[in-house]
């Protein structure tokens, strides 16, 4: 009998694997060719000042809705992408399309402070990755100054010759870098001190527990002491409802990001939103939002 069920359970888990193969190659062969056949598209998220005295930021999100298929998240398709290396076609098209967004937004009178753009550590890593940034950005006539990378640590914590001729060139142009989903990486600090990093981005998954648990609390706080004991600005994501925005505020967070303020929406939603004083607070889009 445990002969049987040993092979069930092989069983169970070898159809599992195989499924999980199949999507993943399914994914990878979707993937080539989908900026061609123009399946991609930038959702944008308003990050508020705490104070609202001043403009908000945009962080740009990629969507991909494949015809006759669905919309597919970027959580399951860019690491495949990566694996793959089509994310460094596919993040050079974000670029493109941020800066592009970016400068028309700004030629038609819209107030805000940068636009952030997701960029993945194998990008990072590809050979004259900065030299395109910057071509990007002269190609759009959008300022490099406000044209904000947002990494994970994950991309940090190797210190290579092309990363550093890499961070070299665009603190040269002066593009802001920020650490996205801080906390949740690796324990080593080092790398904060080494590269030009300007934000931390306190990841989700503490703003969701902080109320509930006053270790967590004690984490996000922490998190905010360091970011300005080393000068940088330091911004919670994931914000959902009011009492996380005014426990974040209390503890001097400096930028809130979150469904609290708005989910990710249409550019023409967030042009809408931010016409409507967005940045002074106000909320609600429900029918707009743009997740999926
Ligand atoms: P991220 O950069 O940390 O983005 C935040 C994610 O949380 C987004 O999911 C956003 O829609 C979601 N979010 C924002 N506010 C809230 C909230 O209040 N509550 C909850 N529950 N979620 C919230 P999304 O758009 O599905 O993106 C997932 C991840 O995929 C991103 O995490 C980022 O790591 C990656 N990604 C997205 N676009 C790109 C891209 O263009 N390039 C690269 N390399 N990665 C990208
Ligand atoms: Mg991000
Ligand atoms: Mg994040
Ligand atoms: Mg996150």
């Amino acid at each position: 009998a445990a002969k049987e069920a040993g092979r069930n359970t092989w069983q169970y888990y070898s159809q599992d694997a195989l499924l999980r193969i199949q999507r993943r190659l399914e994914i990878e062969h979707a993937l080539l060719g989908a900026i061609e056949r123009e399946e991609f598209s930038l959702a944008y998220q308003p990050l508020l000042h705490a104070a609202h005295d001043q403009p908000p930021a945009i962080e740009a999100l990629l969507r991909w809705h494949r015809p006759g298929i669905g919309y597919c998240s970027p959580a399951e398709f860019i690491p495949i992408a990566e694996k793959c290396g089509e994310i460094v076609r596919i993040g050079d098209w974000v670029l493109a399309e941020a800066c592009r967004q970016a400068a028309a937004w700004d030629r038609a009178g819209l107030q805000f402070d940068r636009i952030a753009v997701n960029v993945s550590a194998v990008q990072l890593r590809d050979r004259g990755f900065a030299e395109r940034v910057i071509d990007t950005c002269h190609a759009h006539g959008w300022p490099p100054q406000r044209l904000e990378l947002e990494l994970t640590e994950s991309a940090l914590i190797r210190d290579t010759d092309v990363l550093r001729h890499c961070f070299d060139v665009l603190e040269r142009h002066g593009v802001p870098l920020a650490v996205d989903d801080f906390g949740t990486g690796f324990s080593n600090l080092h790398y904060l001190n080494r590269f030009p990093v300007g934000r931390l981005k306190i990841d989700r998954s503490f703003v969701q527990g902080m109320l509930h648990d006053t270790g967590t609390a004690e984490v996000t706080q922490a998190i905010v002491h360091l970011g300005h004991a080393l000068g940088m600005k330091v911004v919670a994501e994931g914000v959902e409802t009011e009492q996380e925005e005014a426990m974040l505020r209390r503890q001097g967070c400096d930028e809130i990001q979150g469904y609290l303020y708005s989910r990710p929406l249409t550019p023409r939603d967030l042009a809408h939103w931010l016409r409507q004083g967005g940045a002074q607070g106000q909320l609600s889009l429900a029918g707009a939002a743009m997740d999926a």
